[in-house]
């Protein structure tokens, strides 16, 4: 089936969606759309009252629906309901999300969207199965680790994966008994908004899932500084992070799960499969553009077989077509922003004029929209600004070693520690590096997630605090009562 549209005629959902209706809203930030530069709409920015009033809604409905106190699985059963309706309208939801983002429409109704109710079901299945400890005492004494939800939940998502980004915050956060309040990238907040009309179609209680819109300094700032808001659970930079942990810190202490940015390695040893590596190694940074937490950006590879991995890499790379994202034909996202695609171009250039050399690429494609195309970078060393910073573009770094200890020095990044992937047939090298690499999660002779949502994802270092998904993502969102009963 063609999911291929004509980007003028979506009828986009636009305001706050609050209780069970959409607020409409002024819009005050000019919205482009990356596969034609195209400004076609207005974001509005919630006020701090406005987040409150949301913030009120969710509390009401906590308590007018009792959802963290009813039957854990009549939780799991609206929850099913939802990721029902998300698959019934994937192609909807698609439309909404590749009108804004730079995800191609082919790959969102089994990719990102199908993923996400997949999701939505296995944090459903906690509800009614995951709970309270009782924990060994003396005779006199009955001990407990009791659970209970946080109550309001402030979740706040990027734009690289909008839809699945909201799934990974509002599943655990519902199934946990909690209600939340988020807020979308102002840059891609369409598919969100759709997703909370579903949830209530779904038999949600409204006002449990509330989403306003805005940008970091205003909403977002509320959002996280609000005295009833419980928990904040964050996916977007570093930066932002740690605005976020000084906003908390000014405005009341509260627990936070943040999932920040990255400069994952991917390290190939001559002992690999070649042609295995270089297909990882050429998605992990060409798809979504390398606009991925996870992308692996730094390859380093073995010296004697650098040609030829880099050989295979140019070719794969050479065959890749970008479209835009309403074509369900394209396989090659653009950048999202003019802005975001100038600063790649700049990295590349300083990079260049500092003596590097790009294999491949290192150019803006000549279309219309923010296009740039799959580059591969030589001649640089562990301290250049390409090496150091997220470039979130697709840009790869080339660097070559002799030996696993040069391999693991160069692997080390002095700040991030998202991911990292490892290509070689030797298994006991595979696990005495696992061991050593600081990186939340490593993939052994692959690169990127599995439907496995059972693996949590989070990182070391400035990558973040906490974890998203797996069983840790829904006690993230149940807070601990030690209980002791003298007998
Ligand atoms: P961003 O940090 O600019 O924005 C993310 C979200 O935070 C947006 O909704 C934005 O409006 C909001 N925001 C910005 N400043 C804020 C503040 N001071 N207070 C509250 N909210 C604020 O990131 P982005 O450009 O949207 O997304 C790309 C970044 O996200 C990359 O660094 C990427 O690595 C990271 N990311 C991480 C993961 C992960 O799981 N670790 C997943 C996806 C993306």
């Amino acid at each position: 089936m063609s999911l291929s549209f004509d980007p003028d005629s979506l009828a986009l959902p636009m305001g706050h969606f609050i209780g069970d209706r959409l607020v409409a809203a002024e819009g005050v930030i000019a919205m482009h759309r990356p596969s034609d530069g195209k400004a076609y709409a207005d974001c509005p920015v919630a006020s701090a009252d406005l987040v409150d009033q949301a913030v009120q809604t969710a509390k009401k409905a906590l308590k007018d629906s009792n959802w963290g106190g009813i039957r854990p699985r009549e939780r799991l059963k609206a929850l099913h309901r939802w990721a029902d309706l998300i698959e019934q309208n994937a192609v909807e939801l698609a439309k909404l999300e590749a009108l804004s983002s730079t995800r191609p429409v082919g790959h969102l109704v089994d990719g990102d969207i199908g993923i996400s109710a997949e999701q939505i079901r296995f944090f459903a299945e906690f509800a009614d199965k995951e709970g309270s400890d009782l924990v060994p005492t003396d005779d006199g004494n009955l001990g407990m680790i009791m659970t209970e939800p946080y109550g309001v939940v402030g979740a706040i998502t990027p734009w690289n994966f909008p839809i699945n980004m909201a799934a990974w915050k509002l599943g655990p956060a519902l199934a946990a008994g909690n209600a939340v309040v988020l807020k979308p990238s102002e840059m891609t907040p369409f598919s969100t908004i759709r997703l909370a009309e579903l949830a209530v179609q779904a038999g949600i209680p409204a006002g449990l899932i509330n989403i306003v819109l805005g940008d970091g300094m205003t909403t977002g700032n509320a959002i996280t500084g609000h005295p009833d808001i419980a928990k904040v659970s964050f996916t977007g930079s570093t930066r932002a992070g740690s605005a976020i942990m000084e906003n908390i810190a000014r405005t009341g202490v509260k627990p936070m799960t943040l999932e920040l940015g990255g400069k994952s390695p991917q390290i190939v040893f001559a002992d690999a499969d070649i042609e295995k590596a270089a297909a990882a190694v050429t998605a992990s940074i060409t798809s979504n553009a390398g606009q991925a937490c996870v992308a692996g950006s730094r390859l380093i590879v073995e010296k004697s077989i650098a040609p030829a991995l880099i050989d295979a890499i140019r070719r794969k790379m050479a065959t890749i077509v970008p479209g835009p994202t309403w074509d369900s034909a394209s396989q090659y996202s653009p950048i999202i922003s003019e802005k975001q695609r100038q600063r790649i171009d700049d990295i590349i250039a300083a990079s260049v004029s500092a003596g590097a050399e790009c294999l491949t690429g290192g150019r803006s494609i000549e279309m219309p929209g923010y296009f740039y195309a799959p580059t591969l970078v030589a001649g640089i060393d562990q301290n250049s600004p390409a090496v150091v910073e997220e470039i979130f573009g697709p840009v790869l770094t080339l660097q070559t070693f002799e030996g696993e200890e040069e391999a693991m020095s160069l692997a080390d990044h002095p700040s991030y520690g998202l991911a990292a992937g490892l290509f070689t047939s030797d298994l006991s090298r595979a696990i005495r590096l696992t061991r050593q690499l600081q990186a939340g999660t490593i993939w052994v002779n692959r690169y990127g997630r599995s439907r496995d949502h059972i693996l949590p994802t989070g990182g070391y270092k400035q990558s973040g605090i906490g974890k998203d998904l797996g069983r840790e993502a829904f006690q993230a969102n149940r807070k601990s009562k030690s209980v002791l009963i003298s007998l």
